[in-house]
């Protein structure tokens, strides 16, 4: 369990408004955290906000546009301000560039968003908030991905993959990698960096064609997020262990 000695536990989700996010962030607030809910829209993000504290959490809003460095900024000085450190940082929030992308027709601008939310947010974000981890005593970064960046089960004919994809698959293939390299740079701070596979959940971002619960797929990030000192550092999880790269 990651309990500072100076307060409670401080976690920030991105794109905590809906689907997997937002039960991450249930979760987490299920444990006692306090639990920022990164979201661009203020409506959106308010009623989620209600809803998880109707729910107990002790949940409060955070303005944020992952693709934009001056949000990411403003959502770092609100935690410093309001707690001068960050323990968990959850890179939940994620676009899926419409379906489908073949690659030989890609439309190369939803490749770019796909890439600036996935790829680029999650380092926009990480490095905007990485001082205020420095700051913590157990801090945890848990950064969604999907078994759809992994190059073994792209390249195994007997795997399911789901359709050719020249925007979303890769845009995980890419944050595995650079997760790596988050964990590889960051092994000597304490800092743990792992990648969570929800597995494929009932939510917008597959037009609720996923078979699983938005809350089944919190499950390996709030495991991921309270991994105790010593635990893993730069692997890649589903609920049931860890998953080919
Ligand atoms: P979702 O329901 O579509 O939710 C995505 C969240 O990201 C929303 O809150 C959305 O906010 C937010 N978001 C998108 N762009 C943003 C931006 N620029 N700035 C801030 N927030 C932004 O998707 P989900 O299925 O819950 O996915 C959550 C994570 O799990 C993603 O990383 C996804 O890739 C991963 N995942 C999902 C599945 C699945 O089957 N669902 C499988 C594997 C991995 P708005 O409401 O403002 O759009």
């Amino acid at each position: 369990m990651n309990e500072n000695t100076n307060g409670r536990t401080v976690a920030l989700v991105t794109g905590a408004n809906k689907g997997i996010g937002y039960e991450i962030a249930a979760g987490l607030g299920a444990l006692g955290w306090q639990v920022g809910v990164g979201a661009r829209d203020e409506r959106r993000r308010e009623d989620a906000v209600r809803a998880l504290r109707a729910g107990g959490a002790d949940a409060f809003g955070v303005p944020l546009d992952v693709t934009d460095d001056d949000s990411a900024t403003a959502a770092a000085e609100l935690l410093a301000e309001r707690f001068g450190r960050l323990d968990v940082l959850v890179n939940n929030a994620a676009v899926a560039g419409g379906w489908s992308q073949q690659p030989s027709t890609a439309d190369l601008a939803a490749v770019r968003l796909v890439m600036e939310t996935n790829v680029l947010g999650v380092i926009r974000m990480t490095n905007a908030v990485l001082p205020l981890l420095r700051r913590s005593a157990a801090p945890r970064i848990v950064n969604m991905s999907s078994a759809v960046g992994s190059l073994t089960l792209q390249s195994d004919p007997e795997a399911f993959t789901g359709p050719a994809s020249a925007a979303y698959g890769p845009s995980k293939t890419l944050l595995n990698a650079v997760t790596l390299q988050y964990a590889k740079e960051l092994s000597d701070t304490g800092i743990l960096v792992n990648l969570a596979c929800p597995g494929y959940c009932d939510t917008d971002l597959n037009g609720h064609r996923g078979t699983r619960t938005p809350a089944q797929g919190a499950v390996i990030a709030v495991r991921l997020a309270t991994l105790p000192a010593g635990g893993p550092n730069g692997q890649f999880f589903n609920e049931d262990g860890p998953l080919p790269w």
